[in-house]
């Protein structure tokens, strides 16, 4: 080991926060020198940036290359084809870095890698003796993020693992899903990040079983639930537990009448009790079939009208449509939801706000007209044949009554879109669900034959007959896993490594007048370095005491080791930064004090 000389390094700490930075992690990261931003979502490495990602990236590594993966290295710049291919060139939409070489030949900087990972084994690869076969590669990765956020947590240019099972057969996927889940569970144990592995929408990746690896924290970005009996599942994943179907024989013909100045569900309640009183109680807004219309923009900007019907007492979750919608619509890639605009309105003026029922695309004689609109009608799954509701009759100031799902009105499909509550059933019966807040850290992906078939990859079974690949893929975000922990070890003076992350092992502080200080801890440095101990020695002959303990704390390294006041006693303080404790040591025995301290 060589000593590190704080007089040389590369670093210059900055005393205030940066302006665009909302999270501590983001602040504290910048501000201690370990990145620098050179645009927004992207940013450079330093010296002591570089020391912890490499630690990171070392573990990933290490648990990769223990289940049998084999590490590759591709470019993040690509030729359009291969992306054409699976139709991801498009479906990515504006998240795609696309670009052009100077024969106007289309390129990408690529947001993951799965189409070139099964080329390269097409190409390699002929039997089902050459299989099962794991690769992976740990790069840099291009998304046009729509809102860079929070420093490495979400980048446009970010350091990602990603990892592809090729398999003959289902068994050998289950087999490569099971040992990557296995792997990225020792992962996060060595990074030291609490992790839910919840349940997952595939999304635009296609296949069918998916995890992710959520790490529970406030700034998190995705929001999951949990059950006390073991159910967990981000909240796009949840599915609702059905109802049975009503007995809606003795229901009256729905009939539509006045409820004047009653566009919200709040004053439909209010105008229904006041002016159709409910045999039975009152009218409340679960008694209400709310229809919400929302804007579908396709990867490729069009616009697209949806209209979804939801018991009034529950809100739409535009995330949840988000992930559900696109499969109900034949749209591959992902698409964006958000509520319809006047503007997007204006095209159809029958639809009147506050009074929207389901008669949109369908036939419905009860509502008066036989088709609204063309616009696809999609029911929350609450809306089962039987209940009754009380909807919009799509004139102002009417609604209908007893209008009953099946006998009066079916729709399109059935689409998970409303928000879920904490107190809902887990679908699997374990109990009521509770919500928290996570940052996604990894993902695991069941993808089956999907780019296989569109990308021909094919090997010869045991009977001479050619057989599609099935196959996985697995990503862990390396950078937002460094920011991640950054973010959970901190304080208001700065950063709080774990030992097997720090950029350093100690910091060795040298203060005090007198060169025999410094001279002390030059010595020490060394003979630390000699027991293969990483020292930062702040060595700067300037600086007061008061800058180098400060930026002692702000870098974060977990032992502190003071040459100072107390030398000329013959001893030296060691403070560690986790719990703020310090104690004397004496010079004489401060290698194997500091030794025993760090563990070794
Ligand atoms: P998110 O839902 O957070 O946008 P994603 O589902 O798009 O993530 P994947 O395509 O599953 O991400 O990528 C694998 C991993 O890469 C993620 O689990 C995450 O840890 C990391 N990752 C994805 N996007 C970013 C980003 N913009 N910045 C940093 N890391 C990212
Ligand atoms: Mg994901």
């Amino acid at each position: 080991m060589t000593v590190t000389r704080f007089s040389q390094f590369f670093l210059r700490t900055l005393r205030d926060d940066p302006a665009d930075a909302e999270v501590a992690s983001h602040k504290l990261l910048v501000r201690a020198g370990y990145i620098r931003r050179a645009a927004p979502g992207i940013y450079s490495w330093l010296p002591l940036g570089l020391r912890v990602l490499n630690k990171v990236e070392n573990i990933v590594r290490e648990e990769m290359n223990a289940i049998g993966a084999q590490e590759v290295h591709f470019p993040a710049l690509l030729p359009r084809e291969p992306y054409e291919a699976t139709n991801r060139w498009d479906e990515y939409g504006d998240n795609l870095f696309r670009l052009k070489d100077r024969r106007e030949a289309d390129m990408l900087l690529a947001p993951t890698h799965e189409e070139m990972f099964t080329l390269l084994v097409k190409d390699m690869y002929t039997s089902y003796k050459d299989l099962p076969v794991y690769l992976y590669q740990i790069q840099t990765k291009y998304r046009d993020e729509a809102r860079p956020r929070a420093g490495l947590l979400r980048g446009r240019e970010f350091v990602m693992k990603d990892s592809y099972s090729f398999n003959i057969d289902d068994e050998g996927l289950d087999e490569a899903y099971l040992a990557h889940r296995a792997a990225y569970q020792k992962i996060f144990e060595r990074l030291g990040l609490e992790i839910a592995i919840v349940k997952a929408q595939s999304g635009a990746m296609g296949g069918s079983r998916s995890e992710e690896f959520l790490h529970p924290t406030p700034v998190g970005e995705d929001t999951f639930v949990r059950s006390a009996g073991g159910y967990a599942a981000n909240v796009e994943a949840v599915t609702t537990v059905v109802p049975e179907p009503h007995d809606a024989t003795n229901v009256p013909a729905a009939t539509v009448l006045e409820t004047p100045d009653s566009p919200t569900i709040e004053t439909l309640v209010q105008r229904s009790n006041e002016l159709h009183p409910k045999n039975d109680g009152q009218w409340s807004a679960a008694d209400t079939l709310k229809n919400v219309i929302v804007a579908v923009v396709r990867p490729d900007g069009e616009r697209q009208l949806v209209a979804i019907g939801v018991p009034g007492d529950r809100a739409v979750d535009m995330g949840r449509v988000e992930v559900n919608v696109g499969a109900l619509l034949g749209i591959g890639g992902e698409v964006e939801v958000e509520a319809a605009t006047e503007d997007d309105l204006k095209a159809y003026p029958q639809l009147i706000k506050g009074y929207i029922g389901p008669g949109l695309s369908l036939e419905n004689p009860l509502l008066g007209k036989e088709s609204v609109t063309e616009i696809p009608y999609f029911l929350d799954p609450r809306v089962v044949a039987g209940t009754e509701w009380i909807t919009g009759a799509n004139e102002h100031g009417k609604h209908v009554y007893h209008l009953v799902a099946e006998r009066d009105f079916t729709a399109d499909g059935v689409i998970e879109a409303c928000v879920v509550r904490e107190g809902d059933p887990a679908p699997d019966g374990s109990g009521p669900l509770q919500a928290a807040r996570g940052i996604e850290m990894g993902h695991i992906f069941q993808l089956g034959r999907k780019y296989a078939e569109a990308l021909g990859l094919q090997v010869l079974d045991q009977n001479g007959k050619l057989k599609t690949v099935t196959m996985g893929s697995y990503g862990v975000g390396v950078t937002r896993a460094l920011a991640a922990v950054a973010e959970g070890n901190h304080d208001d003076k700065g950063l709080i490594w774990p030992r097997n992350l720090a950029p350093f092992d100690v910091h060795l502080v040298a203060t005090g007048k007198g060169a025999e200080i410094l001279e002390a801890a030059e010595k020490l440095a060394e003979d630390l370095a000699a027991e293969g101990v990483e020292v930062l020695l702040d060595d700067r002959p300037k600086a007061s005491p008061g800058v180098k303990f400060g930026d002692a704390e702000l870098v974060g390294v977990p032992t502190i080791v003071v040459v100072g006041r107390g030398f000329k006693d013959g001893k030296l303080e060691l403070k560690d930064r986790r719990s703020g404790e310090a104690r004397d040591i004496a010079v004489d025995a401060a290698v194997q004090e500091i030794l025993a301290e760090l563990g070794r």
